[in-house]
């Protein structure tokens, strides 16, 4: 079912629903962490989503690890 179109973003990383090397898909979101509004404009944080062309998982990962 997975048509996946041969882009330069489509990388190969484990994943773990899969439980083996995929396919995956990668963009780059600016997601907003705001469980209060005090400083939510302060919040954005850019966010790494990886998307597995075999089960649909995304696995987020926060690019500011500092
Ligand atoms: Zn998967």
């Amino acid at each position: 079912m997975a048509t996946q179109p041969a882009g330069a973003d489509s990388v190969r990383e484990r994943c773990g629903e899969c439980g083996h090397t995929t396919s995956h898909r990668v963009r780059v979101e600016i997601r907003t962490e705001s469980q209060t509004a005090e400083n939510a404009q302060f919040s954005r944080e850019p966010y790494r989503v990886s998307t597995c062309s075999e089960c649909g998982t995304e696995s987020v990962t926060r690019m500011n690890n500092a």
